[in-house]
């Protein structure tokens, strides 16, 4: 089972200086920048998967990309710009068009020759055909009656999509033939319901794929992707390895894999160390810490326009995120007690903390800071970013701390998955016997 890690320019500053709070001053972003694969002891994934929306730009705004960058990845090639070349484990490297960020569109504003210029100009090992999403999905265990002239037209709009689909994968195989690229190309197959993405699937193994990306799982619930994978399996040649595009509930792939699946990405372990409101710091074996938030007041638009307002008084802000910020560190060298970093803490939350809508109140989390920071699983942790920083991997604060936490989740997930692999494979030869 192989894992992608989707690439939205997520690096660290190697060099950040967590005392002041600096960059160095000429440090370049991204090239002088280290990704997941580069700082933590082991890698965590197989390769990236590269959307040329994020690279290009795409119809409702520009990529994450600078012109600097952008044309820095198709000079070097995803393997240099990227640095996949890590002597002991090389990385994948796997290109798509990014479909959500067109997903409004009557088609895909993106030609075939335009996807493989992309995948070709920058060297990928491997790019999916152009796509078009499906914004629903019914399953056929509780079937939906379409009996309304509305819903009938709701339903030729989906497979329209999955046809427009399909006649892309046919092009791009043929483009990919007549311009003799050397990468691997994968069709990317759409489906309303589990029999729609059989018959896709189908159809591309007609065509003469191997490997078939299924997309549009993203908001998918478990039973769904299960059900949908059951009807693929029913006509999935033995050739045929499946990749599932976004995966969001990682905890289920040791069971995908018996479906034929050979490799899915995901941003999920790496995305909660900063959206989840508690399952920050990730744990092997499903445990989860929350982070301790401190907010920094600098580059908080939020926080300042309260300030402006006269909410919250700006010199007892700064002094609180001082104090917060030092308890921290002295804590962790052991020089106070959880009493008093717990103190700390909520004096600051009194003066910044959000209030909830509804109930007027700051949230208070201590119970959850208790319980973080009285386990320290920072200083038992190995995978090579908790060794160097610290307690600043269990602190909700910027950038350079949050995506440090989200490298370590990814770490976790990847010992995890391993794990649930092996589990699974041992519960069917268990079954088979
Ligand atoms: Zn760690």
């Amino acid at each position: 089972m192989r894992f992608y890690f989707p690439d939205s320019q997520d690096q660290v500053d190697p060099n950040f200086d967590f005392l002041r709070e600096e960059h160095l001053p000429h440090r370049i972003r991204q090239r002088d920048d280290r990704y997941a694969h580069e700082v933590l002891g082991e890698p965590a994934y197989d390769g990236m998967l590269v959307s040329k929306a994020i690279v290009d730009g795409h119809v409702r705004g520009a990529g994450k990309y600078t012109g600097a960058q952008r044309r820095r990845l198709y000079d070097l090639g995803a393997r240099a710009f990227f640095r996949l070349d890590a002597p002991e484990r090389p990385l994948d490297s796997l290109g798509d068009c990014g479909a959500f960020n067109y997903i409004e569109e009557e088609v895909p504003p993106i030609s075939v020759d335009d996807a493989i210029d992309f995948y070709d100009g920058c060297g990928f090992d491997a790019g999916v055909s152009v796509d078009h999403l499906v914004p629903a999905f019914f399953s056929e265990r509780a079937p939906v009656l379409f009996a309304t002239d509305e819903h009938q037209a709701e339903v030729a709009g989906w497979r329209r999509r999955v046809e427009i689909t399909l006649a892309f994968a046919e092009d791009f195989l043929r483009r990919h033939r007549e311009r003799g690229c050397s990468f691997e190309p994968v069709a990317s197959a759409q489906g309303w319901s589990p029999s729609s993405y059989a018959e896709s699937v189908v159809h591309l193994q007609r065509l003469g794929y191997e490997r078939i990306a299924l997309g549009g799982m993203v908001p998918m619930k478990t039973n769904q992707i299960i059900e949908s994978l059951e009807a693929v399996d029913d006509v999935r040649l033995p050739q045929t390895r499946l990749h599932l595009l976004g995966v969001t509930r990682p905890r289920e792939l040791g069971r995908f894999q018996n479906f034929g699946v050979t490799s899915f990405d995901s941003t999920s372990p790496f995305r909660q160390a900063f959206m989840d409101d508690t399952d920050n710091y990730h744990w092997p074996g499903g445990e989860h810490y929350t982070a301790v938030r401190v907010p920094p007041i600098d580059g908080n638009a939020r926080l300042k326009a309260r300030i402006r307002s006269g909410q919250v008084d700006q010199d007892q802000a700064r002094i609180g995120e001082r104090d917060a910020l030092m308890a921290l560190r002295s804590f962790d060298a052991g020089e106070v007690s959880l009493g008093e970093v717990l103190d700390s803490l909520r004096r600051y939350h009194v003066v910044v903390g959000e209030a909830d809508r509804r109930t007027g109140v700051v949230r208070d989390r201590t119970e959850e800071y208790a319980r973080t920071l009285d386990d320290r699983p920072w200083d038992s942790c190995t995978c090579g970013i908790c060794e160097r920083v610290g307690i600043e991997a269990v602190v909700f604060r910027g950038s350079e701390r949050n995506k440090r936490r989200g490298f370590h989740n990814l770490a976790v997930f990847a010992m995890d998955l391993r794990q649930r692999i092996l589990d699974a494979a041992t519960t069917t030869s268990t079954v088979r016997a």
